[in-house]
């Protein structure tokens, strides 16, 4: 039997798959159901974008317009408050699901129905795995918000890679077998080369528009145009997890926090940017790799990383969003004032000799994509190291990744990666020096620096860069017995001082 359509809903842009439609208790698109988007051209014009991030959301949009046919009203405005005013009498009444900023979340909550805007039915959040409310019982419940007690409630409550009570195989993490460096010698890890999206009339009329925009002066991108990398269709974000389950998630745990030159991808699923599109769901994946690990086709270790980073990491990071407050994204516990460098703004690796933090800044200038290393122990540890500021990285991250979104960026920049908030997310600052990015990557044998040399033309500003944070933050870090044995490391340096001297002249000049 036919069901009768609800209200039409509003689709924001990161709200793309079909569980964005149909009613809280069952969600899913029926095929009946009215849509609206809305393209505000403001979006792209209030901050400068990757080009291939504005080019990502703008296809997605139109591909999902284009997929739903007659079904869908779509509107080119310059503000969303003009879209809502231009709705036709028969769009109305609209629903929409619980936008993903608390700038969109506030303008939403404020339509209802006085004034020249029509009332919204805010339904609650979803394309997450764990509901508001648990979280913030959780929370409110406990003394420290542990990423791994909220990961295991989140395994129970959704019965996944569970026997019973018990987690599969009898452990609940599974890192001590993952996290290997690089294996030796090696260029890449041999793996077949991911699914690639294919371009069409869409990408072609998207990139049209752009170019125009841009040759108009109506906006300004960073980072370089290029063949789109990421899935903006659910039939291409389909595509995309296939290819991953089946090729890359059994080789994704022993070398998640590995880096090789050679190998941009790794065995990363590449998943983040249709997932926080909306295209994907988390717990689809889940489902997926948990399949893998029942038929035998791929090891424990590396599903159970691959189902932590989803209903782990990724839920945790976007309900501290919510739950730590407006002013969480302004903190600055180790006041860190040093504006960016233009040359960081720029995304301008060839300015930079160092080997590991050029690689990075080309990965981000040319794709707007690395992996979790890359963004948490060069981009984030150099920043941390030379006290920028937490709020500018904060607006950098968001602009110039295909997957950033305000929520996302909160818990790890501000969090995680500046140790801005003073120990919410983590009990101590992600910083540390070459002998790390030595470890875990083949940058250091091709770099003009040398990770062991801490004062001289040879110097890694990395492992400098370590000490002098160390330094200069000895105070604000002392009572933090997890810092100690670090900090008490650096009077057996005989060299600090000079090392002071030339990392401060050094400062935030392109290494
Ligand atoms: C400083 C910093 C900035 C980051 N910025 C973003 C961002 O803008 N957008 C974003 O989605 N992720 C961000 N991350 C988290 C993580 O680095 C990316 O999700 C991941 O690299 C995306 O690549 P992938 O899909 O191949 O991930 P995989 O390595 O395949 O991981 C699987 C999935 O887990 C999820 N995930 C894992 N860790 C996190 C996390 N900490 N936060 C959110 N999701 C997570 C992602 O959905 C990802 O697709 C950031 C991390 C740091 C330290
Ligand atoms: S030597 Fe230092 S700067 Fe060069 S690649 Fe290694 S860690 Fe990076």
């Amino acid at each position: 039997m036919a069901t009768t359509p609800g209200p039409t809903r509003w689709l924001f842009g990161d709200q793309l798959g079909p569980h964005f439609l149909g009613d809280t208790e069952s969600p899913g698109d029926d095929g009946e159901q009215p849509v609206v988007l809305i393209e505000s051209r403001k979006v792209f014009t209030r901050r400068r974008f990757h080009r291939q991030k504005a080019h990502l959301i703008l296809s997605a949009m139109r591909h999902r317009a284009a997929e739903l046919g007659d079904r869908c009203t779509y509107l080119r405005t310059d503000t969303y408050g003009e879209g809502l005013a231009r709705l036709p009498k028969k769009a109305l009444p609209l629903s929409v699901c619980s936008p993903t900023s608390r700038q969109a979340e506030d303008l939403v909550r404020s339509l209802d129905g006085s004034g020249d805007l029509p009332a919204v039915e805010v339904l609650p959040a979803r394309g997450y795995a764990t509901p508001r409310e648990d979280f913030r019982r959780w929370a409110d419940g406990t003394r420290q918000l542990l990423m791994e007690d909220f990961y295991r409630r989140a395994r129970r409550a959704h019965d996944v890679l569970m026997d019973g009570a018990e987690p599969v195989g009898g452990q609940w993490n599974l890192d001590h077998e993952n996290r290997e460096p690089p294996p030796k010698g090696a260029d890449d890890l041999g793996l077949p080369h991911p699914w690639m999206p294919e371009e069409d009339e869409i990408d072609e009329e998207v990139r049209a528009d752009l170019d125009r925009w841009e040759a108009d002066g109506d906006v300004s991108f960073v980072g370089r145009d290029g063949p789109r990398a990421f899935a903006a269709s659910r039939t291409e974000a389909l595509a995309a997890l296939d290819d991953f389950v089946d090729h890359r998630l059994p080789a994704f745990g022993p070398h998640e926090d590995a880096i090789l030159e050679g190998d941009e991808w790794m065995a990363h699923s590449m998943l983040s940017a249709p997932m926080n599109l909306g295209l994907l769901d988390p717990l689809e994946c889940v489902d997926r790799a948990e399949r893998a690990y029942r038929d035998g086709d791929a090891p424990l270790a590396s599903v159970e990383g691959y189902v932590r980073q989803l209903i782990g990491w990724r839920d945790y990071i976007w309900h501290v969003y919510w739950y730590a407050g407006s002013d969480y994204t302004r903190r600055n516990a180790l006041e860190a004032h040093e504006p960016l460098p233009q040359w960081f703004w720029d995304l301008d690796a060839d300015a930079v000799e160092a080997r590991c933090l050029s690689h990075a800044l080309r990965g981000v200038r040319d794709r707007g994509w690395v992996h979790h290393i890359p963004r948490l122990m060069v981009l984030g540890n150099y920043a941390l190291q030379r006290g920028w500021d937490p709020g500018e990285l904060t607006r950098w991250f968001q602009r110039s990744f295909v997957d950033g979104y305000d929520w996302v960026m909160a818990a790890n920049v501000v969090g995680m990666s500046q140790h801005a908030d003073g120990g919410l997310m983590a009990t101590k600052p992600y910083a540390s020096g070459g002998a790390y990015i030595n470890r875990m990557s083949d940058h250091c044998r091709g770099c003009r620096y040398k990770p062991t040399v801490r004062v001289g033309e040879d110097a890694c500003p990395f492992t400098a860069g370590y000490w002098w944070f160390l330094d200069r933050n000895a105070k604000r870090l002392e009572g933090n017995f997890r810092m100690k044995r670090a900090l008490d490391g650096r009077h057996r340096l005989k060299d600090l001082e000079d090392l002071v001297v030339q990392e401060r002249e050094r400062g935030s000049e392109a290494p």
